[in-house]
C-alpha cells in the first residue's frame, strides 16, 4: 500500500480557513488585528467604519506606509509578514504583528476588499478576495495609505456564524477592541462609525505618551475622567510601570473599563487584573471593577507574548515577582492620591513637616527566595511598621526598593498654626482631615487596630514586642480551659511583649503587657485577650496568629469616645498609611471613608 500517498498538503485555502478559527474568533478579533496592521503602518490617523456590529462590514482606512504592489498581492498568504524574518527576532518584537496569519485569516472566512497606494505611486491597487482566493486585481484611485473592508465575515462558515454573540455583545467587544488600541497609542487619532453614526472620535494627542492618555481617557470614556485619575508610575531595572488607575468613584459593575499592556499589546490577565484590583480592597464595593489603564514595560526576552494565537495572554518568567510590584505601585499611587493635601506642601519655613512615610517593602523579584504574592501581601508584616533602613536586606541582584525616594507624602503641619482647621476629632470617634479630593474621616478605631494588628503580626512572626512593665505585677488565678490555652500560646504571648510567668496551679504573674497597647485597662488585658481569642477562635480560618494578632488589635486598639489630642491623632494617620492594607481594619471593615469634593458640591445642588 502507497503509505506515502495517503498524506496531502492542504490546500492553502483549506488550511486558511482551518487558521482563521484561532485568529478570527469573532468580528472584534477581526478588528483587533486589522487596527494593529495601520498601526504598524505608521499611520496617523485610522478609521473603524462598522455595519451590523461588524457582521456586514469592518472597514479600516489609514493614512499609513501602503503598500507596493508586490507586497499587496502577497500580504493575503499565510506567513506573508514584512516584519519578522528571524527567529530571534522573536525576543525583540516591536511592532503588533508579527505572524503573518491575520490577513490570510480573514480573508478565508469573508469577502474582503484591499485598496492600497503608497506615496511614492502613482496610482493605488484594489486587491479583491473572497474565500481565501483573489478574484480580481486592478489599478485604481486611493489615497495614500491602506484601507481594508471585511464583508459578511463568517460568511462561509456558517457553524461559526451561528456561534455569534447578539449584535449588541459583539458591538461591545469591538468597542473594548477599539478603545484598547485607542489607549495604547493616544498619538493617533481614531474614529468610530457604526451603522451611519459617528461613536468616537478622537484627535491625536501631542506632548509626552504618559501625559496625553489622560485626554485620550477623557475623550474616549468622558470629561469627569482626567480628573479623576491617579498615576501610577515606576521603574525598576527589570520593569516599567505607568498609566493610571480610577479614583474609586470611577468603579463600574463591569470589568470593561480595565485595561493592560504589556510591552504595548493589550492583554488580558486575571492575575494582573487582581494585582491591581486587591490595591483597591476595602475603597470599592465588593463586585464592582475600578477603571485602569496600566502599561508595563520590560525586557522582550523576560515575557512570552506568543503563548496565544490572537496574543493576548502573556507569561513572565517571574509572574510572581510582577503580580507584588503591579500590587505595590498601584496601592503606592492610590495611597498617594487620598492623602493629597488640598493646600499647598508645608513650606521651607515650616518647623517640622508631618511627613508620612511610606513603608520600606521589600520588594524583590526574580530568582529571589521572598516575591510578594496575593497571600503575602495580605499578611506580610515586615512592613507593618516604620521605615528603618536597616530592615532593608539585600535581596538580591535585581531587588529592588521600591519605595525608595519618592517615599514621602507630606500633609500640612498641623503644628504651623491652621491645625484646627486639618485635624478634627469627631465625636471622639473619627478623625476628620482635608485631602486634595474632598474630605477624609478616619475611624480612629479600626485604624488603630488595623495598626496593631500588622505590627503584632510582625512580633510574631519574625521578632519581639517591646513590653511595658506593669507598675504591679499582677498574680492571677486561671481557669483550668483558660490556663491550658495560656500555656500553649506562652511563647506567641511572649513575642508579643507580655511578660508572664507561669506558677504551680493555675496561677500566672503578668509583670509587662505589650507596648502600644493604648485600651484603658493594661491591667486585665491578658484576661481580655484570651477571651477575645476564645470569642474568635470559634470561627474557623485563620491560623492561630493571625488570630491572635486579631484579638490583641481589637482589646488593645483606641477606644471609640476615646479623646485625642492632635498629636495622637496624626500619630495613628501616620501609622496607619505605614500598613500594609491601610484601608480595612482586620475585621474587613472599612477604617477611612472618603468624601469627594464633587460629592459635597452635588449635595450642596453644584
Ligand atoms: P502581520 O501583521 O503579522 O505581519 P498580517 O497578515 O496582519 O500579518 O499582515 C501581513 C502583511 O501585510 C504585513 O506584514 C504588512 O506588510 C502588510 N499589511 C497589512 N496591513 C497593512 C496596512 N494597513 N498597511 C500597510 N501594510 C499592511
Ligand atoms: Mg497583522
Amino acid at each position: 500500500m502507497d503509505i506515502e500517498g495517503s498524506i496531502r498538503v492542504m490546500p492553502e485555502a483549506l488550511s486558511n480557513k482551518i487558521a482563521a478559527g484561532e485568529v478570527v474568533q469573532r468580528p472584534a478579533s477581526a478588528v483587533k488585528e486589522l487596527l494593529e496592521n495601520a498601526v504598524d503602518a505608521g499611520a496617523g490617523s485610522v478609521t473603524l467604519i462598522l455595519k451590523r456590529a461588524g457582521t456586514e462590514l469592518i472597514q479600516i482606512v489609514d493614512d499609513g506606509c501602503g503598500m507596493s504592489r508586490e507586497d499587496a498581492a502577497a500580504c493575503f498568504r499565510r506567513h506573508a509578514t514584512s516584519k519578522l524574518f528571524v527567529a530571534e527576532d522573536l525576543n525583540c518584537i516591536s511592532t503588533l504583528g508579527f505572524r503573518g496569519e491575520a490577513l490570510a485569516s480573514i480573508a478565508a472566512v469573508a469577502q474582503v476588499e484591499l485598496r492600497t497606494k503608497r506615496a511614492v505611486d502613482g496610482a493605488g491597487l484594489c486587491i479583491r478576495n473572497e474565500g481565501g482566493r483573489i478574484v480580481s486585481s486592478e489599478p485604481c484611485a486611493t489615497s495614500d495609505g491602506t484601507s481594508l473592508a471585511v464583508r459578511n465575515l463568517f460568511y462561509n462558515v456558517p457553524a461559526r456564524r451561528n456561534f455569534l454573540k447578539t449584535p449588541a455583545t459583539e458591538l461591545r467587544h469591538i468597542i473594548e477592541t477599539f478603545q484598547a488600541l485607542a489607549l495604547s497609542r493616544p498619538d493617533i487619532a481614531f474614529t468610530l462609525i457604526h451603522d451611519d453614526a459617528e461613536m468616537h472620535r478622537l484627535p491625536a494627542e501631542t506632548g509626552e505618551p504618559a501625559e496625553a492618555l489622560r485626554p485620550r481617557i477623557g475623550a474616549l470614556f468622558g470629561d469627569q475622567y482626567p480628573d479623576m485619575l491617579v498615576p501610577v508610575r515606576e521603574q525598576t531595572s527589570y520593569l516599567t510601570v505607568h498609566g493610571f488607575v480610577g479614583m474609586p468613584e470611577l468603579h463600574k459593575k463591569h470589568r470593561s473599563e480595565q485595561f493592560l499592556f504589556v510591552n504595548g499589546r493589550i492583554v488580558k490577565s486575571r492575575s494582573l487584573g487582581h494585582a491591581i484590583q486587591s490595591a483597591y480592597e476595602g475603597l470599592v464595593p465588593k463586585g464592582t471593577w475600578p477603571f485602569f489603564c496600566v502599561f508595563l514595560s520590560m525586557d522582550p526576552s523576560r515575557v512570552d507574548v506568543n503563548v496565544h494565537p490572537a496574543k493576548a495572554e502573556v507569561r513572565f518568567d517571574d509572574d510572581r515577582g510582577v503580580y507584588g510590584f503591579l500590587h505595590a505601585v498601584v496601592q503606592k499611587g492610590l495611597g498617594a492620591m487620598l492623602l493629597t493635601p488640598l493646600v499647598d506642601a508645608p513650606s521651607a519655613d515650616t518647623t517640622e513637616p508631618w511627613v508620612l512615610k511610606s513603608p520600606a517593602r521589600e520588594f524583590t523579584v526574580p530568582g529571589t527566595t521572598h516575591s510578594a504574592s496575593a497571600s503575602e501581601f495580605s499578611s506580610d508584616a515586615s512592613s507593618a511598621g516604620y521605615y528603618r533602613k536597616d530592615e532593608q536586606r539585600d535581596a538580591g541582584r535585581q531587588s529592588e526598593e521600591l519605595y525608595r525616594g519618592v517615599a514621602s507624602l507630606s500633609i500640612p503641619d498641623a503644628a504651623s498654626g491652621n491645625e484646627d482647621m486639618l485635624l478634627w476629632q469627631l465625636h471622639d470617634r473619627y478623625i476628620l482631615t482635608q485631602i486634595q479630593s474632598g474630605l477624609m474621616i478616619i475611624d480612629q478605631h479600626a485604624a488603630h487596630e488595623r495598626i496593631l494588628y500588622e505590627r503584632a503580626l510582625g512580633h510574631l512572626r519574625q521578632g519581639q514586642g517591646l513590653s511595658q512593665q506593669l507598675l504591679f505585677a499582677r498574680t492571677v488565678d486561671f481557669s483550668p480551659a483558660d490556663f491550658e490555652l495560656l500555656k500553649e500560646l506562652l511563647p506567641d504571648l511572649s513575642a508579643l511583649g507580655f511578660d508572664i510567668e507561669l506558677l504551680s496551679g493555675r496561677t500566672a504573674v503578668v509583670r509587662g503587657v505589650p507596648s502600644e497597647i493604648h485600651s484603658g485597662d493594661k491591667e486585665v488585658l491578658l484576661e481580655d485577650l484570651l477571651a477575645q481569642y476564645r470569642r474568635d477562635n470559634e470561627q474557623a480560618g485563620a491560623e492561630r496568629q493571625e488570630r491572635l494578632a486579631r484579638s490583641l488589635a481589637r482589646r488593645g486598639a483606641i477606644r471609640s469616645g476615646a479623646v485625642l489630642v492632635p498629636a495622637e491623632m496624626r500619630s495613628v494617620i501616620d501609622q496607619l498609611f505605614a500598613c500594609d492594607k491601610p484601608y480595612v481594619c482586620p475585621r474587613g471593615r472599612a477604617t477611612v471613608v472618603r468624601i469627594p469634593i464633587d460629592e459635597l458640591q452635588k449635595r450642596f445642588g453644584h
